[in-house]
């Protein structure tokens, strides 16, 4: 079977989580399946072998468990994008607005530079408002977003728009 059908397989659709109204897609079935697992790691760090990517961004929390193995398979460093106040060192820092209110993301300042090409990777594309954040992050650092990569992207909402169609790849799309 294709690898999309696989991973269509094994999401486990979760209604009134975290809220009410809100049915969210639970990927973890698919990190509990080994093999499953690593033809994932593997298709999404696909597009972007031989682009030369030096960092790969991770946004917390999901997209650590994506985006360190896709590092590996590009062999590039991993650099982490954080909830307010968990990073240790100097941090950068945007804020994002959600439905209601607004989150932030932080990353350290020394994580990479002007010279470093950056693949952003999370589980789920919805409004891009997450993404969005890490990439600011990675701008002001002086680095450059060549793409993002995400496991699940909701085209019903406005994210691959408002990150750039050309620079999203996406497993699957609903
Ligand atoms: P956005 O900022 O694009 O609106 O929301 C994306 C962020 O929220 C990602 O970090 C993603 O992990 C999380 N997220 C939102 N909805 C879901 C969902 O249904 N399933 C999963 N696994 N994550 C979600």
């Amino acid at each position: 079977a294709s690898l999309r059908e696989d991973v269509k397989a094994r999401l486990r659709d979760v209604p009134d989580f975290p809220k009410p109204g809100i049915l969210f897609k639970d990927v973890t079935p698919v990190l509990a399946d080994p093999h499953l697992f690593r033809r994932v790691v593997d298709a999404m760090a696909a597009p972007f072998q031989g682009q030369r990517i030096h960092r790969v961004v991770g946004v917390e929390a999901r997209g650590f468990l994506l985006g360190a193995p896709i590092a590996m398979a590009l062999h590039a460093g991993f650099v982490p994008a954080r909830k307010p106040g968990k990073l240790p060192w100097r941090t950068r820092t945007e804020r994002y607005a959600l439905e209601y209110g607004e989150d932030g993301l932080q990353i350290h300042e020394d994580a990479m530079g002007p010279e470093d090409r950056v693949l952003i990777v999370d589980d789920l594309l919805a409004t891009g408002g997450t993404a969005q954040a890490a990439s600011r992050l990675v701008t002001q650092l002086g680095a450059q977003v060549v793409g993002f990569s995400f496991l699940i992207s909701l085209d019903f909402l406005p994210g691959r728009q408002r990150l750039g169609a050309d620079k999203v790849c996406a497993l699957l799309s609903y």
